[in-house]
């Protein structure tokens, strides 16, 4: 083919999630359990979509898992098949279901891998233009010793570590090449009866075995396996951080009542404020402040003025909505500041009762808070006593993908 007529290959990835994963502890397969707000599962599955060049991604999850791998993956561009008993079924079974894709190229990758660098991916992809297989793998650093002995606990000789590699995930190949091995390899077995003794650990050994050319590629130790129980803690300290403001401001008028709703209290008030909610603006401020770092619009599109659902509605919903979004971001509240303008209600009295306000609302999110008020020294309509304003300021720390 000429150059001029050369396409893209196009890349297929297969998360395998069809494993148990009981050494991590826990009752949920770790695949579910949660990284910083987020399952595992659902990490890898972020990664491989956000680069350029992954045109599908599918996962294989265990039969009865079906619904804990959906909610884990919700809202995701990603298929999900059911796996077999071993890995390598699992990889087999996935491999058929994305058939239908014909890709050129395909990464196999461990759900338990949750971070996946971006540079590590185009690796592994830039092998294969010159090998039909690609492993990312990490020299082996320590010196190695055999244990032996009492209980295995006695160091029994050296190992020489020259030569060997930790391997990780995702490995690439050539679609129709791996396909076929797995298949050969299947059929092997089954002949043999040997379904539980699949002799092979990974794709890149079942594929070198069958006489394919495995080029290794520099890992990344963030991409680490998540097995034991602290593996969860450790991994957390790969995850790159940003911290991330973003500003609210709100009025709403003056009209009748008996009172007005600020930051969550109903302070005693010749008037009330007008407003198809409740209309406590120092609420309806900090909430647009957090959606806003975010970067997840304003509280108009995620609670539409048109929605009767929001009559009257009580405002800390919006606010612990907020709050929900920012921890299924995989991410916290550092902090949060707000400042009311008005002549009237006097605030003093009421800022304990507010700031306590807040904290309920935000829960376990709790972050530091503040609560200041002003004047405008009789300018403007806040002076005029037409309304009432408000500001907030929010800092967020958020997992920062650009750095990863
Ligand atoms: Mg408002």
């Amino acid at each position: 083919m000429p150059a001029a007529m050369a396409t893209v290959p196009t890349t297929a990835a297969l998360i395998l999630a069809a494993g148990r994963g009981v050494r991590a502890g826990g009752d949920l397969a770790k695949q579910y359990r949660r990284l910083a707000g987020k399952p595992l599962l659902r990490w890898s599955a972020e990664a491989l979509l956000r680069h350029p060049a992954v045109h599908k991604v599918h996962v294989v999850a265990a039969a009865g898992d079906r619904e804990l791998a959906a909610a884990a993956l919700a809202g995701l561009d990603v298929s999900i098949g059911v796996g077999g008993a071993s890995r390598q079924q699992s990889v087999r079974l996935g491999l058929r279901q994305l058939e239908a894709h014909a890709p050129d190229r395909v990464l196999v990758h461990d759900a338990a891998r949750p971070l996946l660098p971006a540079a590590m991916i185009d690796r592994v992809l830039g092998a294969l233009d010159e090998a039909p297989g690609a492993c990312p793998a990490l020299a082996v650093v320590d010196s190695l010793r055999r244990g032996g002995g009492y209980g295995g606990e006695y160091i029994e000789g050296e190992v020489p570590r020259e030569g060997l590699w930790r391997a990780q995930t995702p490995q690439g190949f050539d679609y129709a090449l791996l396909c076929a091995a797995h298949e050969a390899h299947h059929e092997a077995h089954h002949e043999a009866h040997a379904r539980v003794a699949e002799g092979a650990t990974d794709d890149a050994e079942l594929f070198r075995a069958a006489g394919h050319a495995v080029r290794i590629v520099a890992g990344d130790e963030r991409a680490m396996k998540v097995t034991n129980p602290g593996d969860f803690d450790l991994v957390a300290r790969f995850l790159p951080w940003a911290n991330v403001s973003g500003l609210g401001f709100d009025v709403h008028r003056f009209g009748d009542g008996g009172h007005v709703w600020l930051c969550g209290v109903a302070i005693p008030h010749a008037r009330g404020l007008v407003g198809h909610s409740d209309a406590d603006v120092g609420l309806h401020a900090l909430t647009d402040a957090i959606l806003g770092a975010l970067g997840a619009g304003d509280i108009g599109q995620h609670f539409p003025p048109a929605d009767p659902r929001w009559k009257d509605a009580s405002s800390d919903r919006f606010l612990a909505h907020a709050a929900q979004l920012v921890e299924e971001a995989g991410g916290r509240i550092l902090h949060c500041d707000v400042t009311l303008i008005c002549e009237a209600p006097r605030i003093g009295p009421h800022r304990a009762a507010m700031l306590a306000r807040l904290g309920d609302i935000l829960g376990r999110h709790a972050p530091r808070l503040n609560l200041k008020a002003t004047t405008t020294e009789g300018l403007g309509f806040a002076g005029r006593r037409e309304g009432i304003a408000a500001q907030a300021l929010a800092t967020l720390r958020l997992p920062d993908w650009s750095a990863l």
